[in-house]
């Protein structure tokens, strides 16, 4: 395999006055690929996906979206850049409805026609939002609210997708729905960093995992391998 690097952070450190969240870490996501980052809470997960998205600053390290440096930059010139996030906690716009929180999404877009199509693209994964483009975001359900989260990241055509914790707080059916989505998402070619404590579910969907302790990275290789290491199962991945 000769894919090409989307993303390569290296080095990177992350402070919060005197708590030093990230202590140096190096990750590389490969073009087309899904990577996730799993760890207990606390572990630093938010924090680089926060960083990568700009919306926290690093104290030091690189941060490569393909050949542009992005560490630093502002988070609406990183959205421009190819980078959109799903925030933890479905952060869509409540007072808004599905169809409005959507065009949101799209707002680093100029070309009518490429919205028009991302529109068609995320109701094509997610039938639900059309069937209630209309209504308000805060009259769906938690998994509605959490598809929406992602097609309203998904609206700015991104290069790099980052989807911060999908699976919390819902039911196992519908994490399934979603995980298989993301799958899909993915095989039409955009590049995913998922972030999740439902690790096992995870490393069904992803290529490569990276696993987080206390702002270092602990272990990382292609999923398959770590969801066969015992070790590794008797620590991160409990009983599943
Ligand atoms: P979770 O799953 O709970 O979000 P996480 O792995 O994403 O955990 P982070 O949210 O990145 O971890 O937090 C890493 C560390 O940084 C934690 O010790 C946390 O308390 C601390 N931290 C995060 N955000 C801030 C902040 N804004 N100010 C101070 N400390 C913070």
């Amino acid at each position: 395999k000769d894919m090409k690097t989307a993303l390569s952070i290296k080095g990177l450190v992350v402070r919060y006055g005197a708590v030093e969240a990230l202590k140096g870490i190096d990750i590389e996501v490969k073009e087309g690929e899904i990577v996730a980052l799993l760890g207990a809470n606390g572990a630093g997960k938010t924090s680089t996906l926060r960083t990568i998205s700009g919306l926290v600053e690093p104290a030091e390290g690189s941060i490569m979206l393909y050949d542009e440096e992005i560490a630093g930059k502002e988070a609406e010139k990183v959205a421009g850049l190819g980078i959109a996030q799903s925030p933890e906690g479905r952060a869509v716009f409540r007072d808004f409805t599905v169809e409005e929180n959507l065009k949101i999404g799209a707002f680093t877009l100029k070309d009518k026609q490429q919205i028009q199509k991302n529109f068609e693209r995320v109701y094509k994964y997610f039938p639900v939002l059309e069937e209630r483009k209309n209504q308000v975001a805060s009259t769906l359900s938690g998994g509605e609210q959490q598809m929406l989260a992602i097609a309203r990241a998904l609206m700015s055509s991104p290069k790099v997708l980052l989807l911060d914790e999908p699976s919390l707080g819902l039911a196992p059916l519908i994490v399934q729905d979603i995980m298989n989505i993301v799958k899909e998402i993915r095989q039409e070619g955009t590049t995913i960093i998922i972030v999740e404590q439902n690790a096992a579910q995870t490393l069904k969907i992803a290529d490569y995992a990276y696993l987080l302790e206390l702002g270092q990275i602990n272990t990382h290789g292609e999923s398959e391998v770590l969801r066969n290491d015992p070790k590794l199962i008797e620590a991160y991945l409990g009983s599943h």
